[in-house]
């Protein structure tokens, strides 16, 4: 076992929660209560979707509300927030901040009560997981975007989280990499927030929520969430 991800679904709540960057109003109100196992955002660029992501870690504080991991306000409890959840977002190079491949995903175990070998084995099975095996003693700074990427993962999910929060993750992938992502993140026994444009990821979420202008315009099932979205921003 790691600190929860087995299986089980997590609780993150946005109570009234609104946000401006300067005089800019990027968030108006949030109500949300997610619960679900697989939970995809969509929205147009700027609706406001990353900014909602980066709440639920508290890489942003809202100016207004509250938002709840599990019960525990991430604008008081950031740390212990961010042992439950996982985080990937679209640039990799924030994530990685160890010198080679390995050490990397070992570093994101560095307070795990593990002994050393058991360590080893989950760093050994996260890199095979995402194709990085042969990459182990790899300089971080010599890998490509798409490698990055895979190893922005890699570090998250050796913790084994209860949720996992992802912004755009596979934007920097090629074809063969997304795909195998993307199948990854279908199984996983991990609550999955998913913030993508690829709308046929989309199709078979337990939940579909659409971003648009700041306002959570849309919200259910994807089959009518997608339609929607459709009407709302592509006008058709
Ligand atoms: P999305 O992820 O849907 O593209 P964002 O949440 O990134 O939307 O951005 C919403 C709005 O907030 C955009 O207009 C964006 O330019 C602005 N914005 C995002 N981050 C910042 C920031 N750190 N400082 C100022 N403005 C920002």
């Amino acid at each position: 076992g790691g600190t929860g991800g087995t299986g089980g679904t997590g609780e993150v709540r946005f109570d009234g929660v609104s946000h401006a960057y300067g005089e800019r109003p990027v968030l108006h109100t949030i109500d949300l209560r997610l619960t679900e196992h697989r939970i995809g955002v969509v929205g147009g660029n700027g609706s406001g979707k990353s900014t909602l992501a980066r709440m639920i870690n508290g890489l942003v504080t809202p100016d207004s509300g509250r938002v709840l991991v599990n019960g525990l306000d991430v604008a008081k409890h950031g740390a212990a927030v961010r042992r439950q959840v996982g985080f990937v977002f679209t640039d990799p190079d924030s994530q990685i901040v160890m010198p080679t491949v390995a050490e990397d995903v070992a570093f994101s175990l560095r307070r795990s009560t593990l002994s050393k070998a058991e360590v080893q084995q989950r760093v050994d099975n996260a890199l095979r997981q995402f194709g990085l095996a042969g990459h182990a003693d790899h300089p971080t700074h010599l890998l490509s975007g798409g490698q990055k990427q895979l190893l922005a993962l890699a570090a998250m999910l050796v913790r084994d989280p209860q949720t996992l929060v992802c912004d755009e993750p596979t934007t920097l992938l090629d074809l063969r990499n997304t795909r195998m992502v993307n199948a990854l993140l279908r199984e996983l026994p991990v609550q999955l927030i998913l913030v993508t444009h690829q709308l046929d990821l989309l199709t078979d979420m337990d939940r579909v929520l659409v971003v648009h202008e700041g306002r959570i315009a849309a919200d259910g099932p994807p089959e009518p969430t997608l339609a929607r979205y459709h009407e709302l921003v592509l006008g058709s």
